[in-house]
């Protein structure tokens, strides 16, 4: 019965639990603390990296329209003096396109519009009037220009570079220009395509109008696409980086750069997703590494938590077997080696030392019964009282002799007394030291048993039942015992319903034959007795 009432978690087990979700959370926290940082690292990492790649790039390209436009200007200054010199000017573009390796084609245009010369000669627009954009740009602005990207008539994308030509007394001649094609081979294309780009990573050159100048997928060079940047084009700084989404809507980290004397920007983009790719990995053999140590903490914490939860949980076993006749001794063999389990040890035997002062106190002062030198009623009440105050269950033996008027009849009144004295003897002897055995009338006895549950005071009747029906007392012989049993439990019920129940189980026991014990139900459940018949 008081078994049910005990929880079913213990201390040890709560110990190692504490410790295994801390150790968890602490792993969990680390892991996501490590995985946070290296998130941001590598993001800024990367962001930063593809910010120096463009501005590289970019600073590159700048210098080859740097080197354009300066060939371009020894051949403006070469030719100035003898314009119209069309064998000179013939050689002069012919030199630039095949020498310098810098343009597709070469031409000299005077300040008409008309070609004068130009290389390659099949290209057949020798004294032609040009009416191209760039063609309008480069006579009207009259100065070193880089022009918008155009499509040829051969359906090619090309960027068009000029410089003006002045005569020695600073008259307008024309102006020398070069071709670069975006789409096929030339130096610019191949400084761009000499970039490779493994690992995801994408490299888009932009005009002006968002149009595609350069990309690894050719069949993107010539396309307007949507804006990469949220803002204009003109506003943001000569380099720099941000997260944005591609044209394919994809996040990707990107760095930016403008190209130097032009509108052209080059972008850097590298998926996000390949950036933190190895995260993963990362943190895979973080948890690898830290999982031997987290495994010997767990241990660790495991023998600790036995060893911290032993002497409380010995404590508490102890404690609910306070009236063992050695509890005192066992208890005082727990080590209890901190300062609570010890407290708890210091407080159990105080309180069995107590125990037992206070019963044998009233064993003394009240009135004992004067024929078996047992507690009378008056001195069960009192130890009934300490028990009740204490809130300590005990179990409850009520006891008669078997038809006892055929002794007093058959052997008369003082042999009656002498079996009396003699049953009560056997009581005495039965009983451990915190037992408390009374007279409560005639031949009748009471037993209380601190602390013992149901099956030990089955046991402990029984057990005075034998002894009883053992020895024999002259004249009469044998005499025997029918005990009822039953149970107090400080929470349940009032003290006197359990001494009428351990009656009734007597009375029931008498009429089972007697020389029995009988337990009291605290259900309406079936009872068998003990007899010996
Ligand atoms: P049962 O088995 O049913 O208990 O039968 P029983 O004969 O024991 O019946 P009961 O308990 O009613 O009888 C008790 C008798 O005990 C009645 C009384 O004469 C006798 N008695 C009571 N007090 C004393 C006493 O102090 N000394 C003696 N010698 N006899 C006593
Ligand atoms: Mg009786
Ligand atoms: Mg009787």
């Amino acid at each position: 019965m008081l078994r049910l009432l005990r929880p079913k978690t213990d201390l040890r087990t709560l110990i190692t639990l504490l410790a295994v979700a801390s150790i968890v959370i602490a792993l969990a926290n680390s892991l996501y603390a490590a995985w946070r940082v290296q998130r941001e690292i590598l993001i800024s990492n990367t962001l930063e990296a593809n910010r120096v790649y463009a501005a590289k790039l970019a600073a590159t390209t700048g210098q080859f329209f740097q080197q354009a436009q300066s060939q371009l200007a020894w051949t403006a200054g070469a030719i100035g003096a003898r314009f119209d010199d069309d064998a000179l000017l013939q050689t002069e573009v012919e030199r630039l396109r095949q020498q310098t390796n810098s343009f597709n084609s070469v031409v000299i245009v005077d300040a008409g519009g008309w070609v004068r010369a130009i290389s390659p000669e099949s290209m057949m627009l020798k004294g032609v009037q040009l009416h191209t954009d760039s063609a309008r740009e480069a006579l009207s602005r009259r100065t070193a220009l880089i022009g918008q990207p155009s499509i040829s008539a051969a359906n090619n994308l090309l960027v068009f570079v000029s410089r003006p030509v002045w005569s020695a007394s600073g008259s307008y001649l024309g102006y020398v220009g070069g071709t670069i094609y975006l789409k096929r081979k030339s130096v610019l294309n191949e400084l761009l395509l000499s970039q490779f780009y493994r690992d995801g990573t994408q490299l888009y050159v932009l005009d002006r109008e968002n149009r595609v100048l350069y990309h690894q997928n050719g069949q993107l060079v010539g396309k307007k696409i949507a804006p990469l940047l949220p803002q204009s084009a003109t506003s943001y700084a000569s380099s720099g980086y941000q997260e944005i989404n591609n044209e394919q809507s994809v996040p990707v980290l990107a760095g930016y750069a403008r190209v130097p004397d032009s509108d052209w920007t080059i972008f850097v983009l590298k998926p996000t997703r390949i950036t933190l790719a190895p995260l993963s990995n990362l943190l895979f053999q973080v948890i690898q590494r830290s999982l031997p140590l987290a495994l010997l903490t767990l241990a660790a914490a495991w023998l600790l938590a036995r060893l911290i939860a032993m002497p409380l949980w010995q404590l508490a076993r102890k404690a609910s077997q306070m009236d063992a006749q050695d509890a005192a001794i066992e208890i005082n063999g727990i080590r209890s080696w901190y300062f609570e389990s010890s407290q708890i040890k210091r407080a159990l035997l105080s309180g069995i030392g107590l125990m037992q002062m206070k019963i044998g106190q009233l064993k003394s002062e009240v009135q004992t019964d004067p024929l078996t030198q047992l507690l009378n009623r008056r001195g069960l009440q009192a130890v009934l009282d300490y028990l009740a105050t204490t809130r300590q269950p005990f179990a409850v033996l009520a006891l008669d002799i078997d038809h006892f008027k055929r002794v007093n009849d058959t052997w008369g009144h003082d042999v009656g007394d002498r079996v009396i004295q003699r049953v009560a003897q056997q009581l005495k002897n039965c009983a451990r030291q915190t037992d408390v055995a009374c007279r409560s009338g005639g031949e009748e006895f009471l037993i209380i048993l601190p602390g013992a549950d149901h099956d030990t005071a089955m046991m402990m009747a029984e057990r005075v039942r034998q002894a009883t029906q053992r020895q024999t007392i002259e004249p009469v012989g044998e005499v025997t015992l029918s005990i009822g049993v039953s149970c107090w439990l400080a929470e349940r019920e009032a003290i006197a319903h359990c001494f009428r129940r351990a009656d009734e189980a007597l009375y029931s026991a008498k009429r089972a034959g007697r020389n029995c014990v009988l337990a009291a139900a605290l259900q309406e459940e079936a009872r068998e007795p003990i007899c010996d018949r």
